[in-house]
């Protein structure tokens, strides 16, 4: 048996697929006999084609036409004369190998457009290079799985996720994922519990272990991976998939009941999501609305930015099906293990320190920011929405953003746009920094939403993806937790909503602290909404003040964690 970490609860049996990206080395060859060298271009070009209209099809007839577009473009650039004819003439003339002269002629083109600087130009760019790697691969015989089309019954093997991959799976095929890297708020691990499709992560090694075909059988409660099982201990599982699913089935009862402790106290019970489908989960979980809708999901996972139309559209969507209720939606968090890459991005020395989030999108005022604060804005006349701002460590953003905000106000009231024009603006406290002077927002700010997944990772300057470290990043630590108890007192004080969307706030050992703190709201992913509900009305938060005060005289991580389990579990 191996043992990685717990990412996302379940048990997970099926056949292994290893998700591998492999990058392809070009080498300039010469070759004597270039009539042949054009037929072998040619056969692979026939194999591209034929593979990207089963891909588009395929996305057709699962997701939608629209989706399948961006394929039947790098059809029509396959079939056009022009570029092959370039390659096939540059084989002739240079005596070149075609992956070579793929390579230039793919190139030239992507470059070009890419410098022509409009959206459907860089789209051009990317798509160029999309159909310069696919033939590659046909020439150099690199097989890439399609993880949206995967088999029924596939347990995905990975080095690691990036979150772009992670959203194109299909939870009605993959019963579980289990990669080397991450960790628990990876956002691959967010995206698999929201998929609700159970994961193992940092599971060091385990790729050399397993093949393609392999049984496996994952837990992704409890961390743990098993390769080509016994059929009884195949049985046991079966059986523990069962349990795990009935419980889940009991905890239906707790849909349509109040969020509320033993003495009366009400909190919300909301909901994190990452695109408007996932709605559908939110409503079945009875979610009381949506404590964070991470909007840079709607930038991943294609060659170009959404239109400030498409925002408009996916923000408008989440507003009308929450029909009322808040819906607190975060303008793009990108950077540190968030790439998009048609963003243009440098590497940052340093990515979690680095030029993203607010920063970024302050710096990209015209291209990035303001389409989509306008598309905020104009879908904030369709429901409750509340913008909230990402990475905030100074007043000085805040502010910015605001005048920002008030910018585009103005000018959708010179052209009669509807809007909120009192759309609560909030800020995320998930720096050390914003954290400390949680006192000096808390007068300007509308709302704060406490995310323990970054404020861990600054508090204790621990990259929350890097396993070797995993220790020291716990939101039981002292420091992590005065910093949270700090942070919900500041926003009583001043009368403001402080809620929580960091993973913490389902975590069943922290759910009575935040309680006895008084965190107002806790945003989860949908599928922990019914359980945190029946914790919290089984308890009276002034009977929890003692249990707070007790683990907060700890000095300990250990203590922390051994007094709450104990307590959760007496
Ligand atoms: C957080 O940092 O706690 C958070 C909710 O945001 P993200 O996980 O997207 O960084
Ligand atoms: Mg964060």
């Amino acid at each position: 048996m191996y043992k990685g970490t717990n990412a996302s609860a379940g048990i997970g049996i099926g056949k292994v697929v290893v998700v591998e990206e492999k990058e392809l080395v070009i080498k300039r060859e010469t070759v004597t006999d270039s009539a042949a060298e054009i037929q072998r271009f040619k056969g692979a070009l026939e194999i591209s084609m034929k593979q990207t209209e089963e891909l588009a099809a395929d996305l057709a007839t699962r997701v939608g036409e629209k989706e399948a577009e961006i394929l039947n473009g790098h059809i029509m650039l396959l079939s056009d004369p022009m570029l092959t004819g370039e390659i096939e003439n540059m084989i002739q003339n240079d005596h070149v190998n075609s992956e070579y002269a793929i390579e230039s002629v793919c190139t030239m083109y992507a470059d070009m457009f890419a410098s022509m600087g409009d959206e459907l130009m860089q789209q051009r760019a990317t798509d160029m290079r999309d159909i310069k790697t696919r033939m590659q691969k046909v020439l150099l015989g690199v097989e890439s799985v399609d993880i949206a089309s995967l088999p029924e019954g596939t347990v995905i093997l990975a080095k690691d996720l990036t979150p772009s991959m992670t959203a194109g799976i299909n939870p009605a095929k993959v019963t579980g994922i289990v990669t080397e890297l991450g960790g628990r708020t990876s956002h691959s691990a967010i995206l698999a519990r929201a998929l609700e499709i159970p994961a193992v992560v940092a599971l060091t090694g385990i790729l050399d272990q397993v093949k393609n075909g392999d049984t496996i059988v994952l837990d992704g409660s409890d961390g743990s991976v098993l390769v080509n099982p016994e059929e009884a201990v195949l049985a046991g599982y079966q059986e523990k998939r069962e349990v795990f699913l009935k419980e889940k089935k009991e905890l239906e009862k707790y849909i349509g009941m109040p969020s509320v402790t033993k003495d009366g106290v009400h909190v919300e019970l909301v909901a994190n999501i990452g695109k408007p489908e996932d709605v559908d989960k939110v409503l079945q979980y009875d979610g009381e609305g949506v404590g964070l809708f991470r909007t840079e999901f709607l930038f991943m996972d294609r060659n170009a930015m959404p239109t400030e139309e498409e925002q408009f559209e996916a923000y408008r969507k989440v507003a009308v099906a929450l029909d009322g209720k808040p819906v607190i939606i975060r303008t793009l968090d990108i950077g540190g293990d968030k790439e998009i890459p048609y963003m243009g991005l440098e590497k940052d020395e340093n990515p979690f320190l680095g030029y993203r989030a607010v920063r970024f999108c302050l710096d990209r005022k015209d291209d990035v920011y303001r389409p989509q604060l306008r598309a905020l804005l104009r879908a904030s006349a369709f429901g409750n929405i509340k913008i909230m701002i990402p990475l905030v460590t100074c007043i000085d953003e805040y502010r910015a953003v605001k005048a920002l905000v008030e910018e585009i106000k103005e000018e959708l009231d010179e052209k009669g746009i509807a809007y909120n024009k009192d759309i609560p603006l909030g800020i995320m406290v998930e720096t050390a920094a914003a954290s400390l002077i949680a006192d000096i927002f808390a007068k300007e700010v509308d709302f704060f939403s406490i995310g323990t997944n970054d404020l861990t990772q600054y508090t204790m300057s621990v990259d929350r993806g890097n396993d070797k470290i995993s220790y020291l990043y716990s939101t039981f630590n002292p420091a992590v937790l005065r910093s949270i108890k700090r942070i919900i007192t500041c926003a009583r004080e001043a009368g403001i909503m402080v809620g929580m969307c960091g993973e913490a706030a389902s975590d069943p050992m922290m759910i009575p602290l935040l309680l006895a703190f008084g965190l107002n709201e806790f945003s989860m992913s949908p599928s922990a909404i019914l359980r945190a509900r029946k914790m919290i009305t089984g308890y009276s938060t002034q009977e929890l003040q003692a249990v707070a005060d007790q683990a907060m005289s700890f000095a300990t991580t250990a203590e922390v964690e051994n007094y709450m389990r104990e307590f959760v579990n007496a």
